[in-house]
């Protein structure tokens, strides 16, 4: 029988070193960044009911229709892998009360699920950060959270264009609706084959097709910027003053429209170059409704949700770190100083690895492969006759002297003893005892 090869599932990805470097570094940026806005992490679970996704997101869209990870558990029951955040957020918000009365700002960071045909940039299990700003319906609401938009991507080293849109009220929205259809419907047999599926159900969705008929057609298509009521018109006047004052320059897009049927009033998008057809790397909008339909009464709110991969893929490859440190145990009796040793530095801050025990030309290579700044051999003479080899790979520089001084000798060639977590310092008792 052929062996069955196990692999990943198509379109999930693993992230290894050095890749993953890249990713903590990106997140522990952004998460610096969003405390000082003041916004605290949220994270829910990552099954969620399904129906919460079809209430929240819309039963027309195509997350809901053609996008999700549905099943059901051994108890029957209906269970999804989140396809986006948002719904899971203001799930638990509602839950635990949290929006009585208070304006909470939350953020989540994590995977996101959508069966979806799997290429560059567009993957089935992706991860998203997501910032929602909870209980405030005003322009200026909406400006802040568009400048911590700008913040991050500024962060990242990314740069893009931010593309802006005012999708008014559901209301007003209705009326532009059967005007859009009434241009649409002469025309559709032009459309793509998604989009004369859709076309009836959810027109705002051709405006947005990326094939390049539709968007021909889309074109010329009667704009719902036109047809804003006079609030959400002045919404979105003010939304523009306030960019204006922040200095964030802007484009008004009339044909973006968001995927999610949750969306009113203001919808942006931060589209880079060089991503292709996947150049939105972060979108959002105000979805003041969202939380009524879910049964947590009026609250209004806005967010937005940023694609790691496709930031990822826009921000330089940086070398992994190299360790300050290899020590090398020539022979079984050094083997415990050199682990001690070893654990020492590491409660210190200071990045050693080893190997051993082994001949020297042994050792050499593997401190050569482990790119360390310095290195040491040592085995049981060493150890007694004070006499270890503390040297820099690259460098000329080198200390010699007694085991017991290493650290001195580190200390000499530069090692940076000040990063160091001194409050997880384990005593070195409790060390002993965990091996
Ligand atoms: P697109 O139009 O590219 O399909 P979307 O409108 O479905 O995007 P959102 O649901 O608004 O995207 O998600 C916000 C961001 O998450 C996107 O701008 C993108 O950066 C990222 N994203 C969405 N879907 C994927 C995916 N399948 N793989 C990787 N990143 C994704
Ligand atoms: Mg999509």
């Amino acid at each position: 029988m052929a062996e069955l090869t196990l692999h990943a599932v198509r379109g999930m990805n693993d992230i290894l070193p050095p890749e993953s470097a890249s990713w903590q570094r990106l997140e522990s940026l952004f998460r610096d960044i969003l405390r000082v806005y003041g916004v605290g992490e949220v994270r829910t679970p990552i099954l969620e009911q399904s129906i919460l996704f079809a209430r929240a997101i819309g039963d027309i869209t195509d997350i809901v229709q053609k996008e999700m990870y549905t099943f059901q558990d051994r108890n029957g029951v209906s269970l999804t892998l989140r396809p986006e955040g948002t719904a899971g957020v203001a799930r638990a918000m509602i839950e635990h009360g949290l929006l009585r009365g208070q304006s909470p700002r939350v953020y989540y960071l994590g995977p996101m699920f959508r069966h979806e045909r799997p290429q560059k940039g567009r993957y089935r299990q992706f991860h998203q950060l997501g910032v929602e700003f909870f209980g405030n319906g005003g322009a200026a609401t909406d400006a802040e959270l568009i400048a911590l938009s700008a913040h991050l991507l500024a962060a990242a080293g990314v740069p893009a264009q931010l593309q802006l849109n005012s999708l008014g009220t559901p209301a007003a929205r209705a009326s532009y609706r059967e005007q859009l259809l009434a241009y649409l419907r002469p025309q559709r047999d032009s459309l793509c084959a998604d989009c004369q599926s859709r076309m009836e159900r959810n027109p705002l969705r051709v405006l947005d097709c990326k094939m390049a008929g539709c968007q021909a057609i889309a074109q010329d298509a009667p704009k719902l910027l036109d047809h804003l009521d006079p609030e959400s018109a002045e919404h979105f006047a003010l939304v523009q003053r306030l960019l204006d004052d922040l200095g964030i320059p802007y484009q008004i897009n009339p044909r973006l429209v968001r995927g999610l049927d949750y969306y009113h009033r203001t919808v942006f998008e931060w589209v880079a170059e060089g991503l292709g057809s996947q150049a939105t790397v972060l979108a959002g909008g105000r979805y003041d409704g969202l939380v009524e339909q879910l049964g947590g009464g009026f609250v209004p709110a806005v967010g937005f949700a940023l694609g790691m991969e496709r930031l990822l893929t826009l921000t330089p490859v940086q070398p992994s770190p190299r360790p300050e440190l290899f020590l090398g145990a020539l022979d079984e009796p050094a083997l415990g100083a050199v682990l001690q040793t070893c654990q020492n530095l590491r409660r210190q801050g200071v990045s050693v690895v080893m190997a051993g025990p082994g001949s020297v030309k042994q050792l050499l290579k593997a401190a050569q492969r482990s790119a360390a700044r310095l290195q040491a051999l040592l085995g049981e003479r060493e150890l007694h006759d004070a006499n270890v080899l503390l040297k820099e790979q690259a460098g000329n520089g080198q200390w010699q002297g007694s085991w017991t001084l290493l650290e001195q000798g580190l200390r000499s060639l530069g090692v940076d003893f000040e990063r160091g977590h001194p409050h997880t310092t384990a005593p070195s008792d409790a060390v002993g005892k965990l091996s």
